[in-house]
């Protein structure tokens, strides 16, 4: 029997206070494309993403639209649930943080932390923003404000709390980003994290009195567990915990996909609860930029949140996913706007992609000749660089590289002006032209996998995967289709 190697890949569980923007969809969509690459390559895959639903920002939401906590939470998640399937996200699972699987996990995990002596009761007070769901320090407040929630007002509370001692774990996590030094990625974003860990961890307050709509503290239920603190064990829920079937199998995650501003808690306060409950580590936290919208930062109160459902119903799931990678090299912030999408679509998908295919499809349901020859385009294509891109979560860099395949086979239609051409010299070019499209299908399927559908439907062959990357016998059976893209004016 054949060992495949496994991949196991993850999404934050996202926010259930508002309903997905492109924000959202960029991490699941980044997520998908690696999941989806990996499989082509013959892994065993397991990608999951789902839902947070806990706290005391999301009992607001729900109150501010007159529902029950409970109704609130299952009309958002699903609105998640839905965008995903639209955006052809392909994940294998879908946990929610109200799950009796979850809390059930939750529950085991505090108390390994607790027999590991890392939990005791004490008083906070601080300032705590309701935006961020956490304490601020002093050093995180500008003006008097949580700089990621100006509107908000800091609250001064103190109560009674339990706290986890995150302060134990300093020296161990400097070792492990030493050790390991993938596992904060990008490495431009190691050095926030080192230096903040290096100055000194305080122990984290991990329960709530004052809130009802959370998981009760497994060692006390008069409390709530922090939000924070619960959310980061779905990784390991979904997986039934840590005697579960799929633990042994794809634990630990070889990918947490996750935005900068929860960075933080998934290289730091993460690893250190596994520390503390003896579980192996995940390798690599990957953290992403942000998007700003035509220069500004996306919010409701502007109104310029941008719907990534809406945008694909508009233009089309494809155009969307290959904005969003291709934009801006994956890591850095974006700035989104209309008229870049634009200039994309038009300028890439229907003048170099979707114009090949055309071009190819054409030429050959013409042609009645023998379709064979030698291959002369393999040479421009680095497969094995893709995919080493993409195993660095370059994923932008692995498109360009594509792409720049495309152009290379646009150029040898142009060179070798094939209407100009009969017999076997023909069938030679359209032979190189129908395997380089068969194999650019393939290439591009983790990125835009319905039109690598089409591609493969109008060429009569088989999808395939990253072992069909080579020139063989084209055995496909040409049936020209649409424009896969059309242009926007
Ligand atoms: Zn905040």
């Amino acid at each position: 029997m054949i060992k495949f190697a496994k991949f196991y890949i993850t999404t934050p569980i996202f926010y259930v206070n508002a309903e997905p923007h492109i924000g959202h969809a960029y991490t699941a969509i980044a997520t998908d494309i690696l999941a989806r690459w990996h499989r082509l390559k013959g892994e065993d895959v397991l990608f999951v993403t789902g839902t947070d639903e806990h706290g005391e920002k999301i009992e607001k939401a729900a109150e501010a639209a007159s529902k029950t906590t409970k109704e609130f939470v299952d009309e958002v998640s699903a609105t998640f649930k839905n965008a995903w399937k639209k955006l052809n996200i392909s994940n294998d699972d879908f946990i929610r943080t109200t799950e009796e699987r979850h809390k059930k996990i939750v529950k085991e995990i505090i108390e390994k932390v607790n027999g590991n002596g890392d939990i005791y009761k004490g008083f906070y007070e601080g300032y705590y923003c309701t935006g961020c769901e956490s304490f601020k320090t002093e050093t995180e407040i500008v003006d008097g404000k949580c700089p990621d929630h100006p509107n908000l007002k800091l609250k001064l509370l103190k109560e009674e709390t339990y706290f986890f001692r995150l302060s134990k774990y300093q020296d161990q996590l400097l070792e492990l980003y030493k050790k390991n030094p993938d596992f904060l990625s990008p490495k431009f974003r190691a050095p926030e994290i080192i230096n903040r860990v290096k100055e000194g961890l305080k122990d984290l307050s991990i329960t709530r009195q004052k809130l009802e709509w959370g998981i009760p503290f497994p060692l006390d239920e008069s409390h709530v567990t922090y939000v924070w603190v619960e959310a980061l064990i779905n990784y390991i829920s979904v997986l039934g915990g840590p005697n579960g079937k799929l633990f042994k199998k794809f634990w630990p995650a070889d990918v947490h996909l996750v935005g900068k501003e929860i960075n933080w808690f998934h290289s730091v306060i993460w690893p250190a609860q596994l520390m503390s409950a003896g579980l192996e580590l995940p390798k690599t936290v990957f953290s992403h930029g942000w998007w700003t919208v035509e220069g500004q930062k996306m919010s409701k109160s502007l109104g310029n949140v941008i719907d990534p459902v809406k945008l694909a119903e508009k233009y089309s799931v494809d155009a969307v996913r290959y904005f969003l990678i291709r934009e801006t090299p994956f890591g850095e912030d974006g700035e989104y706007s209309e008229k870049k999408f634009i200039e994309r679509i038009n300028g890439e998908l229907v003048a170099d992609l979707g114009n090949l295919v055309y071009r190819v499809l054409s030429l050959a349901e013409k042609f009645d000749g023998k379709i064979e020859g030698k291959p002369e385009l393999e040479s421009k294509l680095d497969v094995k660089k893709i995919d080493k891109l993409i195993s660095e979560i370059k994923l932008t860099d692995a498109l360009l590289e594509i792409w720049s395949f495309i152009r290379a086979t646009n150029k040898y239609v142009n060179e070798n002006e094939p209407w100009k051409l009969k017999g076997k010299e023909l069938g030679n070019v359209i032979y190189n032209l129908l395997e380089t499209t068969r194999v650019i299908a393939i290439l591009i399927s983790s990125y835009l996998p319905e039109t690598a559908e089409r591609i493969s439907q109008q060429l009569g062959t088989k999808p395939g995967t990253l072992k069909d990357v080579k020139f063989g016998k084209f055995a496909g059976k040409v049936k020209k289709g649409k424009y896969l893209f059309t242009k926007i004016e």
